[in-house]
């Protein structure tokens, strides 16, 4: 299969150069259709391509031709602008003659207009401007404000069932409580277990107006040596690394104990004030929550860094802070980075643009869905990441949503939301 151009027209950035099988007699009219487009009842089918859950547009050109390298930077440019929003997609029909074919391609370049669901609404031949693109999705009824995207993985109800006794599972963040490192809050009816001493900050954090002594007194951490349940303003610390960077904390009853720990184990040895400033030390730009740098996404407003605890307070933080924000986030999956800018409120840049968001939620006893906390959210590359992500954590509820919906949800929370986000029963 060979096309020939049988000839370009009008000015550069106004014309359009004809597809033409070589068979077919070349001297004749630009604008022969291409084989079994010939009736004018070319199907429109959906289309061939992977399943798309974005509203898309189709470029088919070429590299060489003249008005297809004047599209090429607007082109470009909307990829990256409507990231998340809408898809654009460029095919090089000389260098792939089928893909022409099979998107019945009679002229190049060719601008087909695709909704969420993959269905045809429009082609447009010849240059096509940025203006115009946009102005044809508004004419189209196609929102591609990004917010209100279909499709993508919803799952409404566990794979498998979370068969851990309640006792063995972190209040906070729903890891397996250790029993060398089991830290308890005894509540007025209940105590909350959690996997170790930093949870307790994050919990502490989440109190709305919690005071630190009258908590404090509450809590009570594993000496390491013993496994007994000690005071833990009276414990000694033995702050450490582990193999990745990632604060350690050991809690010891008697510090000569630790001292002898912190011989084959390095790290510093910290009195409960001590622990307490450093652990609260990073807070989440967005809900003030306690966090190891480590662990959050980075996002950087004005010249000031801060933090996200998780990737959807980090988009809060342009919602808290009304500011153009960049935040980078890791991939849950492969730990691989997505950059995501801000301006006005919505996403001025996406890197990958092929990037989505895992929105975690559960079904509150009222039967509505509420955001399953921080430590359930999360930025993935792709959606293949994000699906195995979710294969290795049978457990976990939620939908898929784009990074721009992720931003709008923050968005539009009120200045009073904004103040109790993620605070206990208060989550957003
Ligand atoms: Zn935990
Ligand atoms: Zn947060």
């Amino acid at each position: 299969m060979k096309f020939l151009i049988i000839a370009a027209l009008g000015v550069a950035v106004a014309g359009a150069v004809a597809l033409k099988k070589a068979k077919h007699d070349s001297s004749s009219a630009a604008s022969i259709p291409a084989e079994g487009a010939a009736d004018g009842s070319r199907e429109i089918s959906a289309n061939p391509g992977r399943p798309i859950k974005l509203p898309k547009l189709m470029d088919l050109g070429a590299d060489k031709c003249i008005p297809c390298k004047a599209m090429a930077p607007i082109l470009e440019n909307l990829k990256k602008e409507y990231a998340g929003r809408f898809d654009v997609e460029f095919i090089d029909v000389w260098k792939n003659p089928d893909a022409g074919k099979q998107y019945g391609v009679e002229m190049i370049p060719t601008q087909i207009f695709y909704d969420a669901s993959g269905k045809e609404l429009f082609r447009h031949q010849g240059f096509f401007g940025k203006e115009d693109i946009l102005g044809k999705w508004k004419e189209l009824g196609v929102d591609i404000s990004g917010v209100q995207a279909a499709a993508g993985i919803v799952r409404e109800a566990p794979v498998a069932a979370d068969t851990r006794p309640r006792e063995s599972v972190c209040f906070m963040c729903d890891g397996d409580v250790a029993a060398k490192t089991k830290t308890v809050v005894k509540g007025q009816s209940e105590q909350r277990n959690l996997c170790g001493p930093h949870c307790y900050f994050i919990y502490f954090s989440s109190i709305v107006g919690g005071d630190p002594k009258t908590e404090e007194a509450k809590v009570s951490v594993t000496d390491w040596a013993s496994g007994n349940l000690v005071a833990a303003t009276g414990a000694t610390y033995l702050y450490g690394l582990d193999g990745k960077g990632r604060p350690t904390i050991k809690a010891f009853a008697d510090k000569e104990a630790a001292t002898k720990e912190q011989q084959t184990s390095p790290g510093n040895l910290l009195a409960w004030d001590g622990l307490r400033s450093k652990e609260l030390a990073t807070r989440c730009a967005f809900c003030d929550r306690a966090v190891y740098p480590e662990d959050a996404c980075g996002v950087k407003f004005g010249t000031t860094h801060g933090h996200g605890c998780c990737t959807h307070c980090s988009m809060g933080v342009a919602a808290r802070l009304k500011q153009d924000i960049e935040v980078e986030a890791k991939d849950g999956l492969t730990g691989e980075i997505i950059r995501v800018k801000t301006l006005n409120g919505m996403i001025a840049s996406l890197e990958p643009a092929t990037a989505v968001a895992w929105f975690g939620q559960k079904k509150g006893p009222d039967g509505k869905w509420v955001s399953a906390g921080c430590f359930k959210q999360g930025f993935f590359v792709n959606e293949a990441n994000l699906q195995k992500w979710l294969d290795a954590r049978p457990t976990m509820t939620g939908r898929q949503i784009t990074i721009a919906q992720a931003l709008a949800d923050k968005m539009k929370l009120t200045p009073e939301q904004i103040a109790k986000a993620c605070k206990l029963g208060e989550c957003k």
